[in-house]
C-alpha cells in the first residue's frame, strides 16, 4: 500500500505523518535523508546548512568520522549487556568523563531528562542522608522560564503553560525564582533546601546569559547555606560556549553536572549525573537504575565524544567562530535584528516582530538553505556544529540579511 521510502517526496512523507504520528511537534517542512558534517541533505536532494545542529546534539558535526567509527567498532563487538553484569566499556567511559569535568563519580542515563529527574533524585536523598531534611520536606530551587525536559515532575517546575496545562497534579517539592537574580534566590533557600538547580546559560528561553558574577554568587551561596548546586549542562555543555562547560566562563564547579544531547555524539542518546564523590555516594544498590544506561555502545560513543574535547580543538573553535557570528550579527543590529546574545558558537536573536515571527524567518531560511529553529515569539537561535567553518558562518548571515531585508 505504501511505496518503499526512496519513492516517496518530501511532501508525501509530511502528509504521511500526519495521521500517525503524535503531533506534539511543529517541524519545518524539510525532511532529511542524510547528513555529513554541517550540512543535511533532503529527500530531493537540496543541501541545507544546519545551524540547528540537534539543538547542540550534534556539537560535532553529522557522522563525525571518529565517532562513527566508535559506533561501528563497538556494534561489531557489543551492544548491551544492561547493569546486571559489568562492561568492560564503562569503566573508562566514567573515569574519562570524571576527569574532564573535575567531579568524581558518574551515573550514566540516557536522555537528558532522565539525567534531570537523576539528579533531583540524588538531591534529595542527599538531602535526607546527609543534611538532615526531615524525610518529605526537601526542597529544589529552579529559575523561571527554565527549560529541563518534558518529564511529570519536569513540567512540574516550568513556567511555560503549554508544557504544563492538562498535565497535572503536579510534583511538589519545587520553589521558583526569577533567573539572573541572588536576591530572589537567597530569599528561597532554607533549611529544607536540597538543592539550587539552573541552566548556566537559558538555552530554550532564547539564550538567556546571566549577569557576570551569578553563577560564582550561585556557588558562594549555595556552598554557604549548605545545598548543592546542580548545572544543567545538556544543552551549554561540552564546546558549545567555548569552553567544555559553561560554567567555566566564570570557574565555578558546581556539585553536581547534568550532561546529555552532545554525549551521544549525534549517534545515540547518551546521558549522565556526575557528582562529587559525596554526593553521589549516596546511591546504594536498587535505589536508582536504567536497563540502557551505560550500555557498552552509548559508553564507546561517548568516550569518543571525550576524546574529541580532550584535545581542544572544539571549545577553541566555538571561540573563533563566535567571534564572527557575534561581529555578523552586530553588522545586522538596527537592520531587522532588534537584539541578540550570544557566547561561544550559540545565539539567541531578537528578529523585528514586524518583519515576521520566529517561525516565519526560519522557514525563509530554510527556503534559502539554512536550518533554524525560533524559540518563542521573534527570537531565532543559531548553534550550528562546531565543526562548521567561519566562511559557512558568514554565509548564513548573509542569508539572514537577505531574507530580514524581503521581509515584511
Ligand atoms: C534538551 C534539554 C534537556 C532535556 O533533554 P532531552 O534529551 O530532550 O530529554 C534538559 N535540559 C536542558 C538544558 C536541555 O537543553
Amino acid at each position: 500500500m505504501t511505496a518503499p521510502a526512496h519513492a516517496r517526496t518530501s511532501a508525501d512523507l509530511i502528509r504521511a505523518e500526519e495521521p500517525v504520528l503524535a503531533h506534539n511537534y511543529h517541524p519545518l517542512p524539510v525532511v532529511v535523508a542524510r547528513a555529513e558534517g554541517a550540512w543535511v541533505e533532503d529527500v530531493e536532494g537540496r543541501r541545507y546548512l544546519d545551524m540547528l545542529a540537534g539543538y547542540s546534539a550534534l556539537n560535532f558535526g553529522h557522522r563525525h568520522p571518529a565517532l562513527i567509527q566508535a559506533a561501528h567498532d563497538q556494534l561489531d563487538r557489543l551492544t548491551l549487556t544492561s547493569r546486571a553484569f559489568h562492561n568492560d566499556r564503562l569503566a573508562e567511559f566514567a573515569e574519562r568523563l570524571a576527569a574532564l569535568t573535575g567531579l568524581d563519580m558518574v551515573l550514566p542515563m540516557n536522555t537528558g531528562a532522565e539525567a534531570v529527574e537523576s539528579g533531583i533524585k540524588v538531591a534529595r536523598k542527599w538531602a535526607y542522608d546527609v543534611k538532615g531534611v526531615p524525610e518529605g520536606q526537601a526542597t529544589i530551587v529552579v529559575a523561571a522560564d527554565n527549560f529541563h525536559g518534558r518529564t511529570t515532575t519536569i513540567v512540574s517546575f516550568s513556567t511555560d503553560e503549554s508544557a504544563r496545562a492538562g498535565f497535572g497534579p503536579f510534583t511538589p517539592g519545587f520553589r521558583i525564582v526569577p533567573y539572573n537574580d541572588l536576591a530572589a534566590l537567597e530569599e528561597a533557600v532554607d533549611e529544607t533546601t536540597a538543592a539550587v538547580l539552573i541552566e548556566p546559560i537559558q538555552g530554550e528561553a532564547g539564550v538567556i546569559i546571566p549577569d557576570a558574577g551569578y553563577l560564582t554568587g550561585v556557588r558562594e551561596l549555595t556552598r554557604r547555606e549548605g545545598c548543592l548546586f546542580i548545572a544543567d549542562e545538556i544543552q551549554s555543555g561540552l564546546g558549545r560556549t567555548g569552553r567544555t562547560l559553561a560554567v567555566e566562563h566564570e570557574s565555578v564547579v558546581p556539585d553536581v553536572l547534568l550532561l546529555g544531547k552532545a554525549l551521544g555524539g549525534g549517534i545515540v542518546p547518551v546521558s549522565a549525573v556526575v557528582a562529587r564523590r559525596e554526593v553521589m555516594g549516596v546511591l546504594g544498590p536498587g535505589e536508582h537504575g536504567s536497563t540502557f544506561g551505560g550500555n557498552p555502545l552509548a559508553a564507546a560513543v561517548g568516550t569518543a565524544v571525550i576524546e574529541l574535547l580532550e584535545t581542544g580543538e572544539f571549545q577553541r573553535r566555538a571561540d573563533e567562530l563566535g567571534l564572527v557570528l557575534r561581529e555578523g550579527l552586530q553588522a545586522l543590529e538596527g537592520h531587522g535584528v532588534t537584539g541578540f546574545r550570544a557566547r561561544g558558537l550559540w545565539a539567541g536573536v531578537d528578529v523585528d516582530p514586524a518583519l515576521g515571527t520566529g517561525r516565519e524567518i526560519s522557514e525563509r531560511l530554510m527556503r534559502e538553505g539554512i536550518l533554524v529553529k525560533d524559540t518563542h515569539g521573534s527570537t531565532i537561535r543559531l548553534a550550528p556544529p562546531l565543526t562548521v567553518t567561519a566562511d559557512e558562518v558568514r554565509s548564513a548571515l548573509g542569508t539572514l540579511e537577505k531574507v530580514l531585508g524581503q521581509a515584511g
